[in-house]
């Protein structure tokens, strides 16, 4: 009486809402699209990354040459400036000259005329004959000529320095409008690399982003074509297995053919892919494929034990036979026998429906010995 409690479930599974053949198809459909539209972004990102690398590269060059002027330039800037230099020192030099012999001459010169002994006049009037002071007049005369001549020498060099100077210093401004050009286009090309290699970056971040989704693409049409394989060679296997099944005439047993008129077996006993949540399981009873409505017969005299409504079974009729035999109907559309009703072999128990688990109408059958499901087909066969 209590082998209802051993029953497992016949089409129980958590998966109920578990997706269809087509739209698994479509869903196929969908990553392979998808994947095609992915990976034309991805061509796209490719040769846009190519060309601004090519144009990187270019950039990389140019600013490699403006980098090396700027070493000539600026070495050169260093030489002027180091010209410049040296020069100031030497005209600073011939100035400090030209002082000394400009502050000899006036010394001499006031020297001469203010001291009596040594003056120009003293010098002329202590002459001895006419001879002698014409000598000293010619004396006197080369004396303010060589210091004239002194001056001025120097006054041509300091000229002569200045103008070196001036030219120098002309040479320099040159260079550094030159150093300032060669700035400019170094920061603007440098400026140009850092964009052009942050848009490199960020195509990059896109290709890797690409990539991804593809192989998350193809890892799910992968899973999907598995399952819909899998579900091909399940669907061949039941009917391979039904159409053995569905030759062995089914009367003359112990217990009688259940549901006359229809004889097509759609899942036997014995292990079997669920065929809702696709996972092996142990199936009690067979799956006999009938219309709603389709009379379903006690398979032999016996007490209905229970007649409602399991989980899963949905409606369904529990009838003891005696000696430990027990028969079982399941997902009915209607209930007829009633709980402790006497049933004879024959008799109208229950009607075919889709109830509980299951994926259209039919009867799940179970032949129970002692709580324990048997293969209905050995008791039907006689
Ligand atoms: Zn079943």
């Amino acid at each position: 009486m209590c082998l209802i409690l051993f029953f497992t479930m016949c089409c129980f599974t958590e998966l109920v809402f578990a997706k269809s053949d087509s739209e698994l198809k479509d869903e196929l459909n969908n990553n392979q699209n998808s994947t095609k539209t992915i990976q034309e972004n991805l061509s796209d990102t490719q040769e846009q990354k190519k060309a601004i690398q090519a144009e990187v590269e270019l950039l990389d060059q140019e600013l490699a040459v403006v980098e090396a002027d700027m070493d000539v330039i600026n070495e050169s800037l260093a030489q002027t400036e180091q010209k410049l230099t040296n020069t100031t020192l030497q005209l600073n030099d011939v100035e400090t000259l030209l002082n000394i012999q400009t502050e000899a001459f006036k010394n001499r010169a006031r020297f001469m005329y203010t001291n009596g002994k040594l003056g120009y006049l003293n010098l002329l009037f202590s002459a001895k004959n006419f001879t002698d002071f014409v000598s000293r007049i010619e004396y006197v005369n080369r004396l303010v000529i060589y210091d004239n001549s002194l001056v001025s020498g120097i006054k041509r060099m300091q000229n002569a320095v200045a103008v070196t100077l001036g030219e120098i210093e002309k040479q320099k401004l040159e260079i550094e409008v030159l150093v300032t050009q060669k700035a400019g286009k170094q920061r603007s090309l440098e400026e140009t690399l850092s964009q052009k290699t942050e848009v490199v970056r960020k195509l990059d971040a896109d290709e890797q982003e690409y990539l991804r989704q593809i192989n998350g693409l193809d890892e799910s049409s992968k899973e999907i074509e598995r399952i819909l394989k899998q579900r091909e060679l399940d669907r061949a296997a039941a009917a391979a297995a039904a159409n053995k099944v569905s030759s062995v005439p089914y009367t003359g047993g112990t217990v009688a053919w259940p549901i006359p008129g229809h004889s097509r077996i759609t899942s036997p006993f014995g292990n079997r892919t669920n065929p809702i949540n696709r996972r092996g399981e142990f199936h009690t009873g067979i799956d006999v494929g009938a219309p709603t409505g389709t009379q379903i017969l006690a398979a032999d005299d016996g007490v209905v034990v229970t007649s409602g409504v399991m989980n899963g079974y949905g409606n369904c009729v529990l009838i003891d036979h005696g000696n430990g035999l027990a028969t079982f109907y399941a997902h009915g559309s209607k209930l007829v026998a009633s709980r402790g009703q006497v049933v004879e072999k024959g008799q109208l128990i229950m009607k075919c429906g889709s109830t509980g688990y299951s994926t259209g109408p039919h009867l799940h059958f179970e032949v129970r010995v002692n709580g324990t499901a048997k293969n209905p087909i050995d008791y039907l066969k006689g």
